[in-house]
């Protein structure tokens, strides 16, 4: 009788055993410095979350790790899916870690020193030094245009300070991916992600000349208020007119809407309706931190400690819409870490890509703004019905306006790290008048308005991830309503649906084979497009 002879392990898996407890263990300590940093501000928690940083980034380090990682991805007999998945996102790990010591550190100073010139800077308003929030209230409420125009200006001086030592990093992080094979960072930065830039930069051009109607009549809306209120005929409007410096969000006043949630207590109303999709987020709420506090970060997160479910969120709730929004996008984020199949390797409980876990936080934040979900988050009222329609259209324009955003920063991106010589101003006013429809004022020539952007010089190569997030919620929510009949989220089918098709499979697939696993169709714009830009 033939015997069967025992599966042998691969050393990879001997490897991986090893590996992965030093990495959880780390990783978990990390998670907690950083929780106390963010709720605390204690500069001990500031340092052991850096040291401990470091940490985590050497074990991905050593050239001996990665040249073994590389013989067994040519190994025909390491054939396990869950095992081949865990080796690609190892040797992606490892990859960009393989940059010269020297070339890293030298990247790293310079990022901390930019960073500080970000946080000390204080633009100059007729002789007074305004802080970033002092400038932004300004452009919010100031309705002299002479005044706003030079507030604007002011918000650039930055730009032109700190455009010598980002080109600087910008030249320091295109040697570091030439050295790993790449032609440059932008496309180095997506490559390690698993997006293909060439489809990228294509769909996202489709996207922009798709929505261009849309966005037409979006601006035209915004042009009409703006107009009045500054008294001047539309050629004289400028991006001094908008109340964000970059035009990025909604001009369009929508303070009345907290109105929708003065009596609302946010926490209770997010709980019952993740209740609705058969979902408890009430013990994720009792390890989270909710209310403003001295000391403590003033935005909001999700963190998963420890990849075994204590998942928490930090916020700063106040009684406005925005709020509702944020608690209910970052509980997105924590239902989807929750839903991780629990029988997942270490390496693969968590979300493939940015893209999918934004994706549902997304579409968890949308509840807060659109016409039916809003009513059951916070009650419906005939008095309030106008509100209502008020919050829908001015999601609809902030759809349209964010997409524009991305599409600037992502074309400027790639053409800044393909060719950093060139005249950048003119490109990115190129950029931004294509796109956004936003002349460049007079006399800008000689300055450098991109680099005041933070992101361009301190979270490169980022934004694309977001609008993806949005195009990939509004395919679930046409998926939804294929597959029930209704696009609506709080119900125990749709809960079923995303958490054995979305949340389940963590990584063990990347982000666009996840894609096609929950909707059935490649990554596209199309149903974004329809929710969105309809003609
Ligand atoms: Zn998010």
């Amino acid at each position: 009788m033939a015997q069967t002879i025992p599966k042998k392990t691969h050393p990879f898996q001997a490897f991986l055993r090893r590996f992965i407890q030093q990495v959880a263990l780390r990783s978990k300590q990390h998670n907690q410095a950083a929780w106390i940093l963010e709720t605390t501000g204690s500069p001990d928690a500031a340092s052991l979350k850096g040291d401990l940083d470091a940490e985590v980034r050497l074990l991905f380090n050593s050239a001996a790790t990665y040249k073994k990682l590389l013989l067994w991805d040519k190994d025909p007999h390491l054939a396990d899916p869950l095992l081949r998945r865990q080796l690609s996102v190892l040797l992606r790990a490892f990859k960009q870690n393989q940059i010269a010591p020297a070339l890293v550190k030298e990247i790293a100073q310079k990022e901390a020193a930019l960073a500080q010139s970000y946080a000390n800077f204080r633009p100059e308003l007729d002789n007074k030094k305004l802080s970033e929030n002092d400038l932004r209230e300004l452009l919010k409420k100031e309705n002299n245009p002479a005044k706003r125009q030079r507030a604007w200006a002011a918000s650039k001086e930055i730009g032109s300070k700190l455009a010598p030592q980002i080109l600087e990093l910008v030249k320091l992080r295109n040697t570091a991916a030439k050295k790993l094979g790449y032609p440059d960072y932008f496309q180095m930065q997506l490559d390690l992600q698993e997006v293909d830039s060439k489809w990228l930069l294509q769909m996202l051009e489709e996207l922009g000349v798709s929505s261009d109607k849309a966005y037409g009549r979006a601006l035209g809306t915004i042009h009409d208020s703006l107009c009045q209120r500054f008294q001047v005929p539309v050629s004289e409007l400028g991006p001094w007119a908008w109340s964000d410096p970059f035009c990025q969000e909604d001009p369009l006043d929508s303070h009345g809407l907290d109105e929708l949630v003065k009596n609302t207590d946010i926490e209770k109303a997010s709980v019952s309706f993740y209740e609705k999709m058969g979902i408890d987020v009430k013990p994720i709420l009792a390890r989270s931190d909710m209310y403003e506090r001295p000391g403590k970060n003033q935005h909001a997160f999700c963190i998963h400690m420890d990849r075994e479910g204590d998942i928490r969120t930090l916020n700063n709730i106040n009684s406005s819409l925005k709020w509702l929004e944020v608690v209910m996008h970052e509980l997105g984020h924590a239902v989807y870490e929750l839903g991780f199949d629990p029988k997942l390797p270490w390496l693969l409980r968590e979300p493939p890509h940015m893209i999918t876990t934004e994706a549902m936080a997304l579409i968890a934040g949308r509840q807060a703004y659109q016409y039916h979900p809003l009513q059951v988050l916070v009650g419906s009222s005939a008095e309030k019905n106008s509100l209502f329609r008020k919050a829908d259209e001015s999601h609809q324009r902030r759809q349209l306006i964010f997409s524009r955003w991305v599409l600037v920063m992502t074309a400027f991106e790639s053409e800044l790290y393909r060719d950093p010589e060139q005249d950048l101003n003119a490109l990115w006013w190129n950029i931004v008048e294509k796109y956004q429809k936003i002349a460049a004022p007079k006399n800008r020539t000689g300055c450098s308005d991109w680099a005041a952007k933070y992101h361009i010089g301190l979270a490169p190569v980022y934004y694309f991830s977001y609008l993806l997030g949005e195009l990939f919620a509004s395919s679930i929510q046409e998926t939804l309503e294929k597959l029930f009949g209704s696009a609506t989220l709080s119900t125990p089918k749709a809960g079923k649906f995303l958490q054995e098709k979305l949340f389940s499979p963590g990584n063990r697939m990347s982000w666009s084979e996840l894609v096609k696993h929950v909707t059935g169709a490649p990554l596209s714009p199309k149903a974004w497009l329809k929710e969105f830009a309809k003609d």
